[in-house]
């Protein structure tokens, strides 16, 4: 891929390490950035970006892109705040749909009431129907569904368990997959994320997961297969690997706790607004040591949900007594006392969280909490202190759109600068995959991964132009 050498000149160049903009020219060939400086190369030729801005491209270390794709699909749920018209669309769509039926996205505190079974009932009469949370961590299940699969549940309430067992037996087809891995890249890269760290294997099978994966070439993707159990790595073993300069699949998603919106991230203490209830921690320390042995063994990743200071504290009291450590990634990390950033710092944990969640779930997150909000979204406090600490989205909970983790970023003390730092060069460096480290950033041997902006970024505008590996991506030609 074009191998002959393009000169990109004139633009402000920021540089997510010194956290400036400067005038820098590039030379991009085969994927990547081969010379930068003042260059002036009689011959090559030459994109005058005299007036524009580059930034590099957006590395999300934590999304789902096929759940950014299905989100623009009718299943969505999330625009409602009212609990009848949210039931009269749900019949309507039923029409166009097939049974077993689907919907994500509710959220009671716009809704102002939890959906339950009886509402089920009472609007769509006896479907085969589940409808879950914003979250995607809990749902509502119809009797005539419950009945179907044995489940037994609390009016209709099911747990997070239930649910992922669930789902992997109503799955997509390959058809619906492929239209939203489509839908979700172009959504990424529309707004600028080039590199996304996702994990992808609900509702489908790992082959055609990676089937679909495979076959996708503008996006990077870092897939991180969700598993269950110890076992399942070493079943899958074969899979794990560098694929191409578009996909890498160099470990495994566990989720240790739930959500707090759900009430199962596991708290420390016990819930604010539900006492007696510190939620849930679904594996035990000794499985989750399993878990750290057979990736260490296997040179995979380890990438691990923890929300609560609970989850937290299972993850550390693993490490410390672990005898063998892989490379981890710890997501959200919602609730953490200083002693906990004292420690994630020692040990040198990679960590992604969402500023976005800020902006979105506060109100919910002080009612769940209380006090503990002075240890909740302390992000800058881990950049401060110096920590491995990138930004992501966790699209489709938050929009894939950088701008929105940006904004709340600067709400929480940070400058633009510094929260496009984290977005980009800080998120990359979060891989184990040494070639995907190179990326977010415009210096030699780093990816050709950047965007042009006709007005100045800081602005908070989309790129113009987005390239990925030298070829333009967006809009694309
Ligand atoms: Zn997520």
């Amino acid at each position: 891929m074009n191998s002959e050498p393009i000169l990109f000149k004139g633009a402000k160049v920021f540089d997510p390490l010194c956290l400036r903009f400067r005038n820098l020219d590039f030379v991009v060939q085969s994927q990547k950035i081969v010379e930068t400086g003042t260059l002036s190369h009689a011959g090559y030729s030459t994109v005058n970006l005299k007036g524009y801005w580059v930034l590099p491209g957006f590395v999300d270390s934590h999304c789902h892109i096929l759940g950014v794709g299905q989100k623009e699909d009718v299943c969505n749920l999330e625009k409602f705040d009212d609990i009848h018209k949210m039931f009269e669309h749900i019949k309507h769509s039923l029409r166009s749909l097939s049974s077993p039926y689907v919907f994500r996205g509710w959220d009671e505190t716009k809704l102002g009431i939890v959906p339950s079974r009886d509402l089920i009932r009472k609007f769509l009469g006896d479907v085969e129907i589940l409808l879950i949370r914003r979250c995607g961590h809990v749902a509502v299940i119809s009797e005539a569904l419950e009945r179907k699969h044995g489940l037994h549940t609390k009016n209709g309430m099911v747990s997070e368990d239930q649910l992922s067992d669930l789902l992997q037996k109503i799955p997509h087809s390959l058809e619906s997959l492929e239209i939203y891995l489509k839908k979700g890249c172009e959504r990424a890269l529309k707004y600028g994320v080039t590199t996304i760290h996702s994990d992808d294997l609900h509702r489908t099978n790992v082959v055609k997961l990676i089937t679909i994966l495979r076959a996708q070439r503008k996006l990077r993707i870092q897939e991180e297969l969700a598993l269950k159990t110890p076992e399942d790595v070493y079943k899958l073993r074969k899979l794990f690997g560098f694929y191409s300069p578009h996909l890498t699949i160099p470990g495994i998603k566990i989720y240790l706790d739930g959500s707090l919106g759900g009430r199962t991230a596991y708290l420390e203490e016990e819930y604010s607004d539900k006492p007696g209830s510190r939620g849930v921690l679904n594996h035990t320390c000794e499985n989750l040591e399993r878990f750290l042995n057979v990736c260490a063994a296997n040179g995979l990743t380890l990438s691990i949900h923890v929300i609560g200071d609970g989850a937290l504290n299972a993850v550390l009291k693993t490490i410390y007594r672990a005898h063998r450590i892989p490379f981890i990634k710890l997501i959200h990390l919602q609730i953490t006392k200083p002693e906990h950033i004292i420690k994630l710092k020692k040990l040198r944990i990679n960590i992604t969280v969402q500023p976005g969640f800020w902006k979105s779930d506060r109100e919910m997150a002080r009612s769940r909490i209380g006090d503990r909000m002075k240890y909740a979204y302390k992000f800058r406090d881990m950049y401060l202190k110096m920590l491995k600490v990138g930004f992501s989205s966790d699209a489709p909970v938050e929009t894939i759109d950088p701008r929105y983790g940006i904004e709340a970023a600067m709400e929480l003390g940070f400058e633009w600068e510094e929260a496009v730092a984290l977005y980009t060069w800080g998120s990359a460096q979060l891989s184990s995959i040494p070639v995907f480290r190179n990326a977010g950033r415009i210096a030699k041997g780093y990816y050709a991964d950047f965007l042009i902006y006709d007005s100045d970024p800081r602005k908070m505008s989309i790129p113009a132009s987005v390239f990925v590996g030298g070829r333009e991506v967006y809009p694309g030609r």
